[in-house]
């Protein structure tokens, strides 16, 4: 039997997650007194809605999917579906939803047990979508909405595009440009476009530096693992377009150079390297980074992690440059271009093989049903693993059968070797 103390030391883990912690705890207390205090103003956001039009009129902005992954890693989400169940919505749905709509309904939250003194998740004063990940998310803005009786905004973009073209792009700029009405009378501020202007410019820079951080992993051995950046892609979520995001991945960058040059790599011994496409499962990250380990892999990249990047920000064309950044997404596209995507990640961070999540309640983020991973296999001569499970719901996942197929996997790539 492994001696535990030898599984510890498989694993390196980076020292900036302190500042990690310290960071989003403020960001938590701060959302907190906001939510209590009537001259301030909260909005909720979806991941990848328009953050830096918020920022710009001094919101507070809270980010429920962080939640549902917070619920998620809990591993409580199984006890909070049925609530939401109950209500009509069906177990079939993003489980994101179902769970935070059930938990909010027991009067229960993540935060409490993580934040002592916060009580329950903030307030809103408007909720803020973009349809371009899903249609869930506006259901699920729109059941807050009506119980806090506050307004619900939003953006519906095309989907399953080939290319993005000026026509969407003007679409998407002028239905971002239409939130701002409602935004200058919920927050009393009128807007201004220099601020804008600045929290585009800071929000770009976070792309940039959370980009970095990623491509670390090109290195053999890589430094960093899909589960460390699922961690600590927090900030990139719900500080981006602050100052406090960027001085954060400053910092992490920094030690992750510092690992490439004196060849550290994120686990020890490295013997293959694979692709993370699909949602995480929140609830089994640690076993499943711990069966990485056991085998000597290392997942490197992932669709997931890299989806908070938005380089296509631009300070001199806030509103069209956020209509292209928040629709060029790896999410929004069609087939074809998922798979060149796919494959340019392959060559980039010399990826073994591919695992798949079939995330049952994510098919959105769920990108095997339609013949990808035999396509892609066959172009790129790598194998594949198709697991089933989701993101939140862990009635749906096999262990024991994901850990077969997984292994299976790793026989396979190091056979080849
Ligand atoms: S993309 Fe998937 S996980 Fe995210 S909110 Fe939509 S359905 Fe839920």
């Amino acid at each position: 039997m492994a001696n535990p103390e030898q599984k510890k030391l498989k694993r390196r883990p980076i020292q900036a997650a302190e500042t990690m912690k310290k960071i989003m705890a403020d960001y938590f207390y701060e959302l907190d007194a906001a939510a209590k205090d009537p001259k301030k103003k909260v909005a909720w956001c979806t991941s990848v809605g328009p953050a830096e039009l918020l920022h710009a009129f001094g919101f507070y902005v809270y980010f429920p999917e962080n939640h549902g992954a917070m619920l998620g890693a809990s591993r409580l989400a199984s006890e909070y579906i049925p609530v939401a169940n109950a209500l009509g919505y069906s177990p079939d749905i993003c489980s994101y939803l179902t769970s935070d709509i059930g938990a909010f309904l027991k009067g229960e939250t993540p935060l409490k047990k993580a934040y002592p003194g916060i009580e329950s998740v903030p307030k809103p004063d408007v909720l803020v979508y973009n349809t371009n990940q899903c249609r869930d998310v506006q259901d699920w803005f729109k059941w807050y909405s009506r119980h806090f009786k506050v307004p619900c905004i939003g953006v519906h973009t095309h989907r399953g595009l080939p290319n993005v073209t000026k026509t969407e792009i003007d679409d998407i700029a002028a239905q971002m440009r239409a939130l701002v009405p409602t935004l200058e009378k919920v927050s009393g501020v009128k807007f201004d476009i220099e601020r804008l202007k600045e929290t585009v410019r800071l929000s770009r820079e976070c792309s940039k530096l959370w980009r970095e951080t990623l491509e670390t992993a090109t290195a053999v051995p890589s430094p960093i693992t899909f589960f460390d950046g699922c961690i600590h892609m927090g900030p990139a979520v719900v500080m981006r377009g602050t100052e406090r995001a960027n001085d954060y991945y400053r910092e992490l960058l920094k030690e992750l150079k510092e690992r490439v040059k004196n060849k550290v790599g994120a686990i020890e011994n490295e013997k293959f390297r694979v692709y993370w496409e699909g949602m995480p499962i929140w609830g089994k990250l640690r076993e499943l980074s711990e069966l990485f380990w056991d085998l000597g892999g290392c997942v490197v990249a992932s669709t997931y992690c890299n989806s908070w990047i938005f380089e296509q920000l631009d300070p001199d064309e806030p509103f069209e440059s956020m209509a292209r950044a928040y629709t060029e997404l790896f999410i929004v596209r069609d087939d074809d271009w998922k798979e060149s995507y796919i494959e340019r990640m392959v060559r980039l961070f010399k990826l073994d093989g591919i695992i798949y999540h079939d995330s049952k309640t994510c098919p959105n983020n769920t990108n095997s049903r339609h013949g990808m991973a035999q396509r892609l296999s066959n172009k790129l001569g790598i194998p594949y693993v198709i697991v089933s499970g989701d993101l939140n719901d862990l009635r749906l996942y096999s262990e024991e059968q994901a850990k077969t197929q997984i292994e299976a996997l790793a026989e396979q790539i190091t056979s080849r070797k």
